[in-house]
C-alpha cells in the first residue's frame, strides 16, 4: 500500500497546542499524583500530569519522564519546555507540566515513546483487527497535536491496514474480514474523525465509503445485529459528504452497464468475450450472452439492495462467482472463457468506482 505523497503532519500553530496544554497552569493539580507503573523514571526531569484533577476535581496521573526526550521528538513540547513554567511547581525536584488531554491518551503516547506500549495484539494480524481504533486513536490524536512524526509513522500503517488506500488492498482486506464483524469497535465515523485529526488523508476514500454503507445513528442504544456509525462524531461537512457520496454511488450503480443488459451491452460482451468463446456459432452468436443475462438477472435481483449500498462487495463477489474453478450450476451455461471475461469486467467496474470515491466524497475540499 502506498502512503507516499501523504501530506502528513502539516504543521499546526504551536500556539493551539500550547493553549490547550497550559490551561492547567491556573487550576493546578491539587490531589496526590498517581504514578504510572512504567513511565516513572527516577532520573526524569519533568512530571507530566493529566487527569480530571488537573482542571477540577478527581484523580491526577503522573508520568515522570525526560524533557530532553520529549523535546527531541516533539517541537511543541520543545517550545513548551523552553517557556518559563508559570506554575513553577516542582515535585521531587522535577518540573510539573500539566496537560488537559485525556490522561489515558497521554499515558499511551508516553508509553509508545518509551516502548512500553504493546501493539502486538492489533499488529499480529495481516488484516483488520476489531481493537485497532481502541488502541491507536488516543495516542495518534495526541501525536498529531504535539507533532510527533515518529509516533505517527509508527501508527499510520495500522490505520491504513484496516482502511486500505488502494483498490487491491481494499478488496483483500474486505475478503479477509470474516470473523471480525463487531461493529462498534471499528466505527467508520471514528475512523473519519481520527483520519482528519491525524491528517491521514489516504484512508479517507475507504473510510467514507465504509461510512456510507452503514447506518448512521444518534441514539445511545441499538441492535448489535447491524453495523452502525455514531453520527455524533461527525461534523456537518462530513455528514454532507456522506449524503452526497451515497447519492453519487447510487447513481453510478444505477448506470452500470450490466444492470441494464441491453442490446449494446450484449454486443460489447460478445465483442469482448466472443473472440475466445468456446460456444460461439459463426453467424448466430454465442449462447453465453443469454446465459449471462439469465444469471445476472437472478443474481442482481437477489442482491439489489446490497448492490446499491455496497457495490464494491457485490461486484467483487459476483466476479469471483463467475471466475471460480467450480462455478454453481446456474452459470454452467456460460463457457469458461466468457465467464472470465465477464468476471474481469465486474472487477474493472469495481475498480472504476473505487477510483471515483475521492471525487464522490468531495475530498479535494478537505483542508489538509
Ligand atoms: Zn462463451
Amino acid at each position: 500500500m502506498s502512503t507516499s505523497g501523504e501530506p502528513h503532519c502539516k504543521k499546526r500553530k504551536l500556539a493551539d497546542a500550547l493553549d490547550d496544554a497550559y490551561t492547567g497552569g491556573a487550576a493546578r493539580a491539587q490531589s496526590a499524583v498517581i504514578r504510572d507503573e512504567h513511565i516513572w523514571f527516577e532520573d526524569g526531569t519533568i512530571i507530566v500530569r493529566a487527569g480530571p484533577g488537573c482542571t477540577g476535581a478527581g484523580a491526577v496521573y503522573g508520568f515522570r519522564c525526560h524533557g530532553s526526550v520529549l523535546a527531541a521528538r516533539s517541537p511543541v513540547f520543545k517550545t513548551m519546555l523552553q517557556l518559563p513554567n508559570d506554575s513553577g511547581e516542582r515535585l521531587e525536584g522535577a518540573h510539573c507540566v500539566d496537560l488537559t488531554d485525556a490522561w489515558e491518551d497521554v499515558r499511551d503516547l508516553l508509553r509508545l515513546l518509551y516502548d512500553f506500549f504493546d501493539l502486538t495484539i492489533v499488529n499480529a494480524n495481516a488484516s483488520r483487527h476489531p481493537n485497532t481504533l481502541a488502541f491507536i486513536a488516543g495516542p495518534m490524536r495526541l501525536a498529531a497535536k504535539y507533532e510527533m512524526d515518529s509516533v505517527l509513522e509508527q501508527l499510520r500503517p495500522l490505520l491504513t491496514r484496516d482502511w486500505p488506500d488502494t483498490f487491491e488492498d481494499w478488496l483483500r482486506t474486505e475478503r479477509a474480514q470474516g470473523e471480525y464483524q463487531w461493529p462498534e469497535l471499528q466505527d467508520p465515523a471514528a475512523v473519519v474523525q481520527l483520519a482528519q485529526q491525524a491528517r491521514v488523508r489516504s484512508v479517507l476514500p475507504g473510510a467514507y465509503y465504509d461510512l456510507a454503507r452503514v447506518y448512521l445513528h444518534t441514539a445511545q442504544f441499538h441492535s448489535v445485529a447491524e453495523r452502525f456509525a455514531d453520527a455524533r462524531r461527525l461534523a456537518r461537512d462530513d455528514l454532507e459528504r456522506v449524503a452526497a457520496g451515497r447519492e453519487r454511488i447510487a447513481r453510478h450503480v444505477g448506470a452500470l452497464p450490466m444492470l441494464h443488459m441491453d442490446e449494446e451491452y450484449a454486443r460489447c460482451a460478445l465483442a469482448g468475450a466472443g473472440v475466445l468463446c468456446r460456444k460461439l456459432v459463426v453467424g448466430s452468436g454465442s449462447p453465453c450472452v443469454e446465459g449471462f443475462r439469465v444469471w445476472w438477472r437472478d443474481s442482481a435481483l437477489e442482491q439489489m439492495e446490497t448492490l446499491f449500498r455496497d457495490p464494491l462487495a457485490v461486484l467483487d463477489a459476483q466476479g469471483r462467482e463467475l471466475h471460480g474453478a467450480f462455478p454453481p450450476k446456474r452459470i454452467d451455461t456460460i463457457c469458461r472463457a466468457c465467464r472470465i471475461w465477464y468476471s474481469c469486467h465486474f472487477l474493472k467496474e469495481a475498480q472504476e468506482l473505487w477510483e471515483k470515491l475521492p471525487e464522490f466524497f468531495e475530498l479535494s475540499s478537505l483542508p489538509f
